[in-house]
C-alpha cells in the first residue's frame, strides 16, 4: 500500500534550560506540540508588547556571523538557533511551539544530542497532513572567496546526500571529510552527538566583542596548537567536520521543508549556508515541490489526489 510521509510534532509538551553560548544567559525552553503546516516557530516569552513570534524561516534570517540568529518583523531576536532545528530536521519533526524566555537558545553539551533526547522523550506524533519536500531539479552554487557550497539533483536517494569537507591549519583538525545519506537513524549514529569547536586563540577576541560569555570546556571544543585541550578528547575522530554536518542539517532546514538531493560543501559555514538557502527560494525553476511515497517521491501529484491515496 502506499503511504505518504506524514508531517510529525512531538506527543507533548517537553522543557529544558541551560546557558546562551555567546551571551552566558540563563535560559528555559518549552516545548509544545504545534499543528500540521505550523513549521517551527519561536516565542521569546520575556518580550511583551510587541509579536513575539519568530518563525524559523530563510526569511527572518538576521546575523550569521558566529551562530544562526533569527529575527521578526517587530525586530525581536533569537540567537543560536542552529543545533536545536538541526535535532528537529535530523529527527523530522516538521511542527513546534518552542517558548524561551532570554535571546539565545541554550548551548547544553554544544551538539544536538541533548535537544533530541528532550524531543524523543516527549515522543514524536505523526499528524494527518503530508510532508512536501523540495526536489532540487538544477544545480544551485554559492560561493564566499574559498568556501563554497552547493545542492544539486540527487538520484538513487530519496533524501539529502550530504558531502562536505572541512579545512583547518590547526593539524589537530586538518582536512576532514564526511559523507552522509541524511536518515534520522545516521543524524543519530552520526551527527547528532558531534560538539561546536573553537580555538583557545580566539577566545579572548570573542569575550570581548561580548561573545563566547557562556562558553567553557563543558560545551565547546577547544583546540589549542595542534591538540584539543578538553581532557575528555573526541567523541569522534573526525567530530569537527560532524559538526559542520550538524550546523548545515540545521541551516539547510531554513528553506521551510526537507530537501530531496546532493548538498556539498567545502569549508561551509552558518553565512555560507544561509546564502545557499536564500539562492535555492531565489531560484524557484532550480526545484519543485513534491510528496513522499514511502520514499519514492511522486510528481505533482495535487495534494487533493495524495489525502485519497492516504
Ligand atoms: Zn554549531
Amino acid at each position: 500500500m502506499i503511504s505518504v510521509r506524514k508531517q510529525q510534532t512531538i506527543a507533548g509538551p517537553a522543557m529544558c534550560a541551560g546557558v546562551g553560548v555567546h551571551s552566558g544567559a540563563h535560559v528555559r525552553l518549552a516545548l509544545t506540540p504545534a499543528p500540521a503546516d505550523t513549521g517551527i516557530v519561536f516565542v521569546r516569552s520575556d518580550v511583551r508588547g510587541v509579536d513575539n513570534a519568530i518563525r524559523a524561516h530563510a526569511n527572518s534570517i538576521g546575523d550569521t556571523r558566529n551562530c544562526t540568529t533569527i529575527r521578526n518583523a517587530s525586530g525581536v531576536e533569537l540567537a543560536t538557533v542552529e543545533h536545536l532545528m538541526s535535532a528537529c530536521a535530523g529527527l523530522g519533526v516538521d511542527n513546534l511551539i518552542v517558548e524561551v524566555d532570554g535571546p539565545e537558545l541554550p548551548i547544553l553539551d554544544g551538539s544536538s544530542a541533548p535537544f533530541v533526547q528532550v524531543l524523543l522523550n516527549a515522543g514524536l506524533k505523526q499528524q494527518h497532513a503530508p510532508q512536501r519536500v523540495i526536489r532540487i531539479l538544477e544545480p544551485i552554487e554559492v560561493r564566499m572567496g574559498a568556501k563554497s557550497a552547493a545542492l544539486l539533483p540527487m538520484e538513487g536517494f530519496e533524501g539529502l546526500d550530504m558531502d562536505v569537507t572541512i579545512r583547518f591549519a590547526d593539524p589537530a583538525i586538518g582536512v576532514q571529510r564526511r559523507r552522509v545519506h541524511l536518515t534520522p537513524e545516521s543524524f543519530l549514529s552520526d551527527i547528532a552527538d558531534a560538539r561546536t569547536f573553537g580555538f583557545l586563540a580566539d577566545a579572548e577576541a570573542m569575550r570581548a566583542a561580548g561573545l563566547g560569555l557562556g562558553a567553557s570546556m563543558a560545551n565547546t571544543l577547544v583546540v589549542d596548537s595542534g591538540r584539543v585541550v578538553n581532557p575528555e578528547g573526541l567523541r569522534f575522530d573526525d567530530e569537527f567536520v560532524r559538526h559542520k554536518m550538524l550546523d548545515a542539517v540545521g541551516d539547510l532546514a531554513m528553506a521551510g521543508a526537507p530537501i530531496c538531493g546532493r548538498f556539498v560543501a567545502d569549508q561551509p559555514g552558518h553565512a555560507l549556508n544561509a546564502r545557499l538557502v536564500r539562492a535555492l527560494l531565489d531560484t524557484p525553476e532550480a526545484w519543485r515541490w513534491e510528496y513522499d511515497f514511502d520514499g519514492e517521491a511522486i510528481h505533482g501529484r495535487a495534494p487533493e489526489l495524495i489525502a485519497a491515496v492516504g
